[in-house]
């Protein structure tokens, strides 16, 4: 991280209410692993002097209101360079803040674009269908992608944007705490779990990422051209459902 890239976190910090940080390793553990408050922390008051090492004291948000901040901290968004080539706007996330799964795909399209929500295109009428197959309606989940903002042409995103927006993603599943996450497509398989791995060898194989379990699968944009691999997916869709109860039942 650069030193303008922590100049940046520090202030998205305080936005939030952080106004100190620890070196404590007790303090990176997410406490008891607990949906409904997030906890973020705050600087003794003012009174008492300030020093950016010492214990936070901690003040709870709903996720709901801490995710509302991110988005708001992302505004009209020009810290990368594809704010400057053709997007309509920042396309954040939809769905339930107290999801236990989530999706996470590569990059809005045109109509994820022009709407400002992700997988609304295509891709995304099949993305709900499957869903919906595992008994789950698409409000009850939640779905981000890696990058924010459509690039040119639908190309890859390049490292510097990833680099510049996958902090966004992580604090949104940090505040959603979601039991599964799925991820669609070659691409946020393999950024997230900094893999090289191809697909065909990441799918099928369970990883435990940022508290949650992690399902690589097929982007749906794939399977419309490769429908034999719905057979797949459904695969991977049937283990999502045995995690998710099974982790109710715990
Ligand atoms: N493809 C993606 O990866 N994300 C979207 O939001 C739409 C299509």
């Amino acid at each position: 991280m650069d030193r303008d890239q922590l100049a940046e976190h520090l202030r998205f910090a305080a936005e939030l209410g952080v106004a100190g940080v620890s070196r404590d390793p007790a303090w990176r553990q997410r406490p008891d692993g607990e949906k409904g408050v997030v906890p973020l922390f705050q600087a003794p008051p003012p009174e008492k002097g300030y020093d950016p090492f010492l214990a936070p004291v901690p003040l709870f948000r709903e996720p709901a209101e801490a995710l509302a901040a991110v988005k708001a901290f992302i505004g009209e968004c020009t810290r990368c360079k594809l704010s400057g080539l053709g997007r309509t706007q920042v396309v954040f996330g939809v769905g339930s803040p107290g999801a236990d799964l989530m999706f996470v795909g590569e990059a809005p399209g045109a109509e994820e674009d022009a709407q400002g929500m992700p997988f609304v295109g295509k891709s995304g009428q099949l993305l709900t269908k499957i869903i919906e197959a595992i008994g789950l309606e698409r409000e009850n989940v939640y779905i981000a992608n890696v990058i924010k903002c459509r690039p040119p042409q639908n190309r890859n995103p390049e490292p510097d944007e990833i680099q510049t927006c996958e902090p966004f993603l992580f604090q949104q599943i940090d505040l959603i705490k979601p039991k599964v996450i799925v991820t669609l497509g070659k691409f946020a398989a393999q950024c997230l779990l900094r893999s090289e791995e191809p697909i065909s060898r990441l799918r099928g194989r369970i990883f435990d990422y940022r508290g949650a379990k992690l399902i690589p699968t097929f982007h749906p944009a794939y399977l419309l051209r490769n429908p034999s691999s719905k057979r797949d997916v459904w695969e991977d869709m049937k283990l999502v459902k045995k995690l998710l109860s099974s982790s109710s039942a715990s």
